[in-house]
C-alpha cells in the first residue's frame, strides 16, 4: 500500500499527489499539468532554489511525456556545480 500525500508541484505550483519511493530518497508525483514524474530529494531541493526559468523548462518537458512514461528528474553534481537532468523513461522500468 502506498501512502499517498498531497503537496504543491515544484514545477508548476498546482496541487499534486505523490508518494515516496526508494526508501524515501525519491518522490513519485502525479500532477494535473506535469503528469507523472520521479524526482530525487537532491533535485527537489535544487528546484526549490532554482530560478523560475529552470522550473518552467522542466515543467514543459515533463508535461510532454507519453502515457506510458514518467519523467525522471535528477540532480547531477559536477565541478561546475549542480545540474538538473531530465529524461523520459518507460514507467514499467521504474521503481514506482
Ligand atoms: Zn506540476
Amino acid at each position: 500500500m502506498r501512502n499517498i500525500e498531497e503537496q504543491r508541484c515544484h514545477l508548476c505550483q498546482q496541487k499534486a499527489r505523490f508518494y515516496f519511493v526508494d526508501h524515501g530518497d525519491k518522490k513519485y508525483f502525479d500532477c494535473p499539468s506535469c503528469k507523472r514524474y520521479l524526482i530525487s530529494n537532491l533535485a527537489e531541493n535544487f528546484l526549490i532554489e532554482a530560478i523560475e526559468e529552470v522550473r518552467k523548462e522542466t515543467a514543459k518537458f515533463a508535461s510532454e511525456s507519453k502515457e506510458d512514461e514518467a519523467t525522471v528528474i535528477s540532480c547531477k553534481v559536477t565541478s561546475e556545480g549542480k545540474q538538473i537532468t531530465v529524461a523520459y523513461e518507460p514507467r514499467k522500468t521504474l521503481p514506482i
